[in-house]
């Protein structure tokens, strides 16, 4: 037998039936409750504004070590400058659960997942996580977080709810996992997210292969207009001196080139 209790979603009440996703038992939902334990299995799930979100967790499928392979590959990619692969120094590195809403919706006809970030975060990455469907598994008091941390929710799901497309077929909290890497390079700090799932690198802020050449081409710029100016310097005193030269060259032939025929000798 279900718990049953009422949702009001665009003006509809819905009658919604909460079973705990493991073992099947009724679920004690209370309103304005956040978390409800199955008293049978003591599967935790995620209530927020009568709505039941069930927890998932992705394990891990990549080794801290995998990650720091990862980052090494990165280092030597072409997108990094060419002194990084031997120079950029992993300072940290935390083994992370972050917390993502996922929604599945339907959205003209056709069925569609968001994922939003359960948690205040400046970490690159969390507003486009993918999670890749399947690999989740339940989490619930057996779960192992193999060293993890587990950060949990700070957003309410509600806030995402209104500027979803589409209509809701359920939403879910997954824990994902993530490397949370801080590196240096040229003294200063950088940070970088590896997914955990798939080994993808995230980035907000690294440095750029481009912008040693944007300092070169600026010096370069910065020569040639010295060399300019200094050869303007050069150049307008001979422009000068040529013209007026040319204006005593050309007295001096036409002075010669009139003369001549006054000489009358041909
Ligand atoms: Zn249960």
């Amino acid at each position: 037998m279900a718990f049953n209790i009422y949702t009001i979603s665009a003006n509809i009440i819905h009658m919604v039936n909460f079973t705990c996703p493991k073992c099947g038992a009724p679920l004690p939902v209370k309103p304005g409750t956040q978390l409800s334990v199955c008293s049978y299995c003591g599967t935790p799930s995620y209530i927020d504004r009568r709505e039941a979100i069930f927890f998932y967790i992705l394990p891990f499928s990549i080794t801290e070590d995998a990650s720091r392979a990862i980052f090494k590959r990165w280092t030597a990619g072409p997108a990094c400058p060419k002194d990084m692969e031997a120079t950029a120094e992993i300072t940290a590195i935390k083994k992370e659960y972050f917390p993502v809403f996922r929604f599945r919706r339907t959205v003209d006809g056709k069925e569609k997942i968001a994922a939003r970030p359960a948690r205040g975060t400046l970490l690159p990455g969390m507003h486009s996580i993918e999670i890749p469907p399947g690999d989740m598994v339940i989490f619930d008091s057996s779960t192992k977080a193999g060293g993890a941390e587990v950060l949990h929710p700070d957003i309410a799901i509600d806030s995402y709810v209104g500027d979803l497309e589409g209509t809701p077929i359920d939403q879910s909290l997954v824990y994902f996992p993530i490397y949370e890497l801080k590196y240096r390079y040229g003294g200063t700090e950088y940070a970088m997210v590896i997914d955990g799932s798939s080994g993808r690198i995230s980035v907000t802020n690294s440095p750029k292969r481009s912008s040693v050449s944007y300092v070169a081409v600026m010096a370069l710029a910065f020569v040639l207009g010295f060399i300019g100016t200094l050869l303007g310097f050069i150049i307008t005193p001979i422009f000068f001196v040529l013209v007026i030269a040319g204006i005593f060259a050309g007295k001096i032939l036409a002075h010669k080139v009139v003369k001549k025929p006054d000489g009358g000798s041909s």
